[in-house]
């Protein structure tokens, strides 16, 4: 059910998005230009799309005051929640369409993107059965005063987002900004601008008032993103990227005091003890490896194995890595497309050379694919580290590849300091036949989320976010209102 002719604009390399989306009308940029998508399949342009600079930022910010001081501001929370139902209906009907440009754009493999666009639909219904919950509390004292509180939007958001994800990123960005009654500003990564724009045509054709979600595409440094961060009138920044530029972030926004709320890396731990359903723990922890190319911040890039049963999981590492089916994206039998960018490739196969520096024994994989269809692309083979020590910068430092290192254990107190000895703490897996172990475990583990025996059970429910250098805030359940949300409490003297 994809349109014939989009599909074959997009193989023909002819797909063009000359305009922005600010204040409900389609413009062309002033500060900005047009900028080549790059298909990481074939390392050449597939799209052309518009990127702002500083005038389009202004404008966009601009146009999401007007709207937040406008209807939408004083939109009762029913009527967010019936827009953004609307948008949910959209959204999956244009699914297809999404999930397709989406792969064209990030190069991950089509089978995989259409898991996770088509479940997106389901974050903006959550959030639109939110919109109309968002109450204050009474706060008892004594007779002589009466005290509530109630919860405002924070205002405007830009909402900065990262290659690896662009449409899950947002989702989880828009769904809260909107039924808080919050207006946006969307800046899509460089790399991966198209989708952003797409979503821009469902916002209108939901009916949302103009200015309630503006989408400029641009770069990050010296461009839109900074542009963003540093505007006087933007009261908060939901970025989900890396910590160096959440960190830049930072410093632009230092002198507004804006909000910030973040999604960084991780490292995660995938601990695998010994009375483990091993299978089970194999099935999970080998796909979280490859799974986006490696290029996904949750996934068990430590793999913790307790020694009675290392040795088997190594082997069945190197078999599964062997029978990965790397390909074109849009080829329904491939399992792993190729890696976002150039500069992605080169970072992952540095972390190759590193690993081998360093001592780790290289067992399977490592090397760029060089032939056939895929040689202009962006191929690596998905790769298996053992032997690895938790000193190695390989299991200290995110590499965004299909990278798997495989790091020994003896006992749950070894399990719990190899898994905390790190930067990080996005998520965390174990595998685990004892209960008790389990949930002793999961209580020492620093991570915004824990999975036991399962991986990577992400639902519009659960919260997510990091502890330590994994983030701030976080996003999805209903503590995603929060970083959204102002308390004003009221003091009535009676
Ligand atoms: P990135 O930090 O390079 O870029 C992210 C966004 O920030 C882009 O839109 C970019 O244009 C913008 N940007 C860059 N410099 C900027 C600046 N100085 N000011 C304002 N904006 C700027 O990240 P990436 O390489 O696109 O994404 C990969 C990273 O994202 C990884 O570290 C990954 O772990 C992380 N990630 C985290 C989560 C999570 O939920 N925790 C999810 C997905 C990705």
């Amino acid at each position: 059910c994809i349109r014939e002719d989009l599909v074959n604009a997009t193989l023909r390399g002819t797909v063009r998005y000359p305009h922005l989306f600010i204040g409900g009308e389609w413009v062309a940029p002033e500060g900005g230009g047009m900028l080549d998508s790059i298909d990481p399949a074939t390392g050449r342009p597939w799209a052309s799309v518009a990127y702002g600079g500083r005038r389009d930022i202004d404008k966009a910010v601009a146009a999401a005051r007007a709207a937040l001081d406008g209807p939408w501001g004083r939109m009762p929370g029913h009527e967010r929640a019936a827009l953004l139902y609307r948008l949910a209906d959209i959204y999956q009907k244009r699914a297809p369409e999404l999930t397709l440009l989406e792969a064209r754009d990030s190069g991950r493999a089509l089978r995989e993107t259409r898991g996770d666009i088509g479940a997106h639909a389901n974050w903006y219904r959550w959030f639109a059965s939110l919109a109309d919950k968002i109450w204050g509390r009474t706060i008892p004292m004594d007779d002589s005063v009466h005290i509530y509180t109630s919860r405002l939007p924070v205002g405007v958001v830009g909402a900065i987002t990262p290659w690896n994800a662009p449409m899950l990123t947002t989702s989880w960005k828009l769904g809260p900004a909107l039924a808080t009654g919050c207006t946006v500003v969307l800046k899509p990564a460089e790399q991966t601008p198209v989708t952003a724009l797409e979503l821009a045509k469902m916002i209108e054709e939901a009916g949302f008032p103009p200015g309630v979600v503006n989408v400029v595409p641009g770069y990050g440094k010296d461009g839109a993103g900074e542009h963003l961060v540093a505007h006087p009138d933007v009261d908060k920044i939901a970025f989900t990227g890396e910590g160096a530029t959440a960190k830049a972030i930072l410093k632009t926004g230092a002198d507004t005091l804006k909000r910030f709320s973040f999604e960084l890396g991780g490292k995660a731990p995938h601990i695998i003890f010994g009375d483990a359903d091993v299978e089970q723990a194999l099935n999970a922890a080998t796909s979280s490896a490859w799974a986006v190319c490696g290029q996904s911040c949750a996934l068990g890039s430590r793999v913790l194995v307790e020694r009675p049963v290392y040795d088997r999981v190594v082997e069945v590492f190197a078999e599964r890595a062997a029978k990965v089916r790397v390909g074109m994206p849009l080829d329904e039998a491939t399992h792993m497309g190729p890696q976002s960018s150039d500069e992605q490739l080169r970072k992952t196969l540095s972390y190759v050379d590193l690993g081998q520096a360093e001592g780790a024994q290289l067992v399977t994989g490592g090397r760029r694919i060089t032939s056939g269809a895929l040689a202009d692309g962006y191929f690596v083979q998905p790769t298996v580290f053992a032997g690895v020590s938790n000193q190695m910068r390989i299991a200290r430092e995110e590499i965004f590849g299909p990278v798997a290192s495989l790091i020994p254990f003896d006992g749950e107190e070894e399990a719990v300091a190899i898994a905390n000895d790190t930067a990080y703490g996005l998520t965390a897996g174990l595998w685990s036949r004892d209960l008790g172990r389990a949930h002793r475990v999961a209580a020492k583990i620093r991570a915004g989320i824990v999975w036991v025996n399962t991986y990577r059970y992400i639902r519009w429910t659960t919260p997510y976010g990091g502890f330590k250098a994994s983030g701030w805030g976080r996003e999805n359940g209903v503590e995603a209102l929060d970083s959204y949300l102002e308390t004003r409490t009221t003091v009535v003297s009676t």
